[in-house]
């Protein structure tokens, strides 16, 4: 269009310029009759002045040529810049294409997309929000614990879980505080020095004389026959061992609870309950019309001060302790740490999935899933997490397996919430955990020199299954 308007410019220009100098030799022919005097020196003038006029159609014709030329010269020049630029992404997506090609073929052996964990996660949560209502009000005037809003923890929670939807387990912390008249009081085990350490809960009657109810009995200052006479129990005459409370007698009293209570939830309308045999949790199996299930577990918990450390009713594999005897558990700073990562991250964020293929792959070899988490939270804390986007899934992982190889050639993990210095504000430790000297998760490997070649054979075969086997 420039190029076309340019051009009409100059042939306009050329006619304008010929026609002045045709109307300029005309005035030249008449003045020659007039006199010969005068003609030589005049047509030396209108030679002269033809000359200029020549010279400045070859000025504006020669700008306009460099006007043309500096166009094209330039046009050039962006087509260059923008084929460069197409490359160069075309080139980034080349370079993308097959590690984005590999993540799909992971993805799929690994079934890393995670089933709907949340929305669940969010159905649970209702549950259990409206039984421990019902609980509240059956039982508000009696000595039972107060249950507090429950928490998730665990990999269903925290939205790695390995399992397959219809097994997956939501497992919900539900704290015990004490009730009117009661205290708890946390006592170290003398006999048991163990990891987790174990501890006892102690449960003491307070006055409540002076309270807000003075017209209600007082452990303290009524007689025994006073209390029998009015059916009023402590709770260390119904959910304790001794002055302990009693994880197993807590867990039998809220079975009973929970199926007597059912039929009020509204929940009940939608799923079928079965309460499933379990001697210090509250293990429930929802199902659906359709056939659809899942489970719910439900462990007690009293918090320690108000840390996000409690202890939990719930045994480990290798500790099956007293019913008295409450093991310290990190469940809940940890589903916290999750959560506190999940929303600093950027979106899909591959964290989760790098999480849920290792230990995808790390099921059944022996190997501790707990240690490869503890090894995905400290590289959590030492990785930027704008670097966990979805494209760098198999750095991440690469990262993960290095990193507990490292830990298992040096037999050296340390425990995430013991005298961690990289620990996120959010999380709310006692004193002690924050002074304490760290942890070492694998000290046993230490001691056995056997087991720790043991284990990097095994973590070898895994990583050559990861990288060449798929
Ligand atoms: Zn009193």
């Amino acid at each position: 269009m420039i190029i076309l308007l340019l051009i009409w410019l100059v042939q306009w220009i050329c006619h304008y310029i010929s026609v002045y100098l045709d109307r300029d030799l005309s005035h030249q022919r008449t003045r020659t009759l007039q006199g010969t005097g005068v003609q030589s020196v005049r047509s030396w003038g209108a030679m002269l002045w033809t000359a200029l006029q020549h010279g400045l159609f070859w000025a504006i014709t020669g700008t306009l040529v460099l006007l043309l030329a500096l166009c094209w010269w330039l046009r050039t020049r962006i087509c260059e810049v923008d084929n460069s630029r197409d490359s160069e992404s075309e080139e980034s997506e080349e370079e993308d294409l097959p590690e984005m090609n590999m993540i799909g073929i992971f993805s799929r052996r690994f079934q890393l997309s995670v089933p709907k964990l949340s929305s669940r996660r969010q159905v649970v949560q209702e549950l259990l929000t409206d039984l421990l209502r019902v609980c509240q009000n059956l039982f508000s005037d009696s000595f039972f614990p107060v249950l507090q809003p429950v928490i998730g923890v665990g990999s269903a929670c925290e939205g790695w879980s390995t399992q397959k939807s219809e097994d997956v387990v939501y497992c919900m912390f539900v704290p015990l505080k004490p009730p009117r008249g009661h205290t708890f009081h946390l006592e170290p085990d003398p006999a048991r020095e163990t990891l987790p350490p174990s501890m006892r809960v102690r449960v003491e009657l307070a006055c409540t004389c002076a309270g807000e109810q003075p017209d209600q009995l007082c452990f303290l200052h009524h007689s025994q026959e006073e209390l029998k006479r009015n059916q009023v129990a402590s709770l260390l005459h119904t959910l304790c061992t001794g002055p302990y409370l009693d994880g197993e007698k807590i867990a039998l009293w809220f079975q009973t609870f929970v199926i007597s209570a059912w039929s009020v939830v509204p929940q009940s309308r939608r799923y079928r309950m079965k309460v499933l045999p379990s001697c210090r949790s509250c293990k429930m199996k929802l199902m659906k019309a359709s056939g659809r299930s899942f489970f719910v577990e439900m462990v007690f918990s009293v918090q320690q001060g108000d840390s996000d450390i409690f202890l939990s009713s719930q045994p480990t594999e290798a500790q099956f302790p007293p019913s008295t005897t409450w093991l310290e558990s990190y469940a809940v700073a940890e589903a916290k740490f999750f959560r506190h990562v999940s929303m600093q991250a950027p979106p899909h964020s591959c964290h989760l999935k790098c999480l849920r293929l290792c230990a995808r792959l790390l099921e059944g070899s022996g190997l501790s899933i707990y240690a490869l988490k503890t090894a995905v939270m400290h590289l959590l804390t030492l990785i930027p997490l704008s670097e966990w986007q979805h494209r760098r899934l198999l750095m991440r992982v690469d990262d993960i397996m290095n990193y507990l190889r490292c830990c298992l050639e040096e037999t050296r993990l340390e425990h995430f919430f013991f005298g961690n210095e990289d620990m996120p504000e959010e999380i709310s430790l006692p004193l002690a955990f924050q002074r304490a000297q760290p942890l070492n998760l694998f000290q046993h490997l230490a001691q056995d020199p056997a087991a720790q070649t043991e284990a990097l054979q095994v973590l070898d075969k895994l990583q050559y299954h990861l990288y060449f086997e798929f």
